[in-house]
C-alpha cells in the first residue's frame, strides 16, 4: 500500500499531478479543498461554514477538517492506497493523520513537496481564476493571503515528516510530464 502526501503551496500543481498519479498507481485521491467545494455545491451546513474561511483564503478549522477527512478514509478501506492533496495543512492535522493511519494499520509512505516560487504561484492562480470560477483565485490579496497561510501554518507539516525521514522535494516548474516523471522517480525510491 502506498499512502502519499502531495504537498506544496496553492497553485503548485498538486491537483494536476494527483490525477496522473492516481491513474498510474491506482490510488484513492482525497482533496480536502474539492470536498469542501462539493459540500458547498450541495449547500450543506459544512459547505456554508467552510466557505466563510475559503473566501478569505483562511484555513477551515482543524476539528471540522479532520472529522471530514477521517470519515472519507474510513469509508474507503478497499483501496491500494491514498493520495492526500491539500491535507494535512497544519501540524495538528499531520498528527491526526498519523494517528488515523496507525489505527487502521496503515502508514504514510512519504510526503512530496512541489516547490514553486511565490511570484510564479500568484501568476498561475490569477490565470487559473479565468477558468476555475473559484472566488479564492479571483482576488490577488486572497491569493497572497493563502500563500502566507501556507508559509505560517502549513510548512511545519513538511518539517514534521522531515523529522521522520519521509519528506521529499521535487521542483514544480517545467512541463506537466517532466514534473510527473520526477514524482514517479521519487515514489519508486520509497
Ligand atoms: P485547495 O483547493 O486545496 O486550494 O483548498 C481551498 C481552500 O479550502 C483552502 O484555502 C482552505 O480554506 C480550505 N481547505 C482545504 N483543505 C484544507 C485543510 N486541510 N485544512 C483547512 N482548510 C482547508
Amino acid at each position: 500500500m502506498i499512502n502519499l502526501i502531495l504537498f506544496g503551496p496553492p497553485g503548485s500543481g498538486k491537483g494536476t499531478q494527483a490525477a496522473k498519479l492516481v491513474s498510474k498507481y491506482h490510488l484513492y485521491h482525497i482533496s480536502t479543498g474539492d470536498m469542501f467545494r462539493e459540500e458547498l455545491e450541495n449547500n450543506s451546513s459544512l459547505g456554508i461554514e467552510a466557505k466563510s474561511y475559503m473566501d478569505k483564503g483562511q484555513l477551515v478549522p482543524d476539528s471540522v477538517t479532520i472529522a471530514m477527512l477521517r470519515k472519507r478514509v474510513q469509508d474507503n478501506t478497499d483501496v491500494n492506497g491514498f493520495i492526500f492533496d491539500g491535507f494535512p495543512r497544519t501540524a495538528p492535522q499531520a498528527e491526526a493523520l498519523d494517528e488515523l493511519m496507525e489505527s487502521m494499520g496503515y502508514h504514510i509512505s512519504g510526503l512530496i513537496e512541489l516547490s514553486v516560487s511565490k511570484d510564479e504561484i500568484v501568476e498561475r492562480l490569477k490565470k487559473r481564476a479565468l477558468s476555475s470560477g473559484r472566488a479564492d483565485d479571483a482576488n490577488e490579496d486572497t491569493i497572497r493571503n493563502r500563500y502566507q497561510v501556507y508559509l505560517d501554518k502549513t510548512t511545519p507539516v513538511a518539517d514534521y515528516y522531515e523529522a521522520k525521514g519521509k519528506a521529499h522535494k521535487v521542483k514544480g516548474i517545467g512541463s506537466i510530464d517532466s514534473i510527473f516523471e520526477k514524482l514517479c522517480d521519487t515514489i519508486d525510491t520509497m
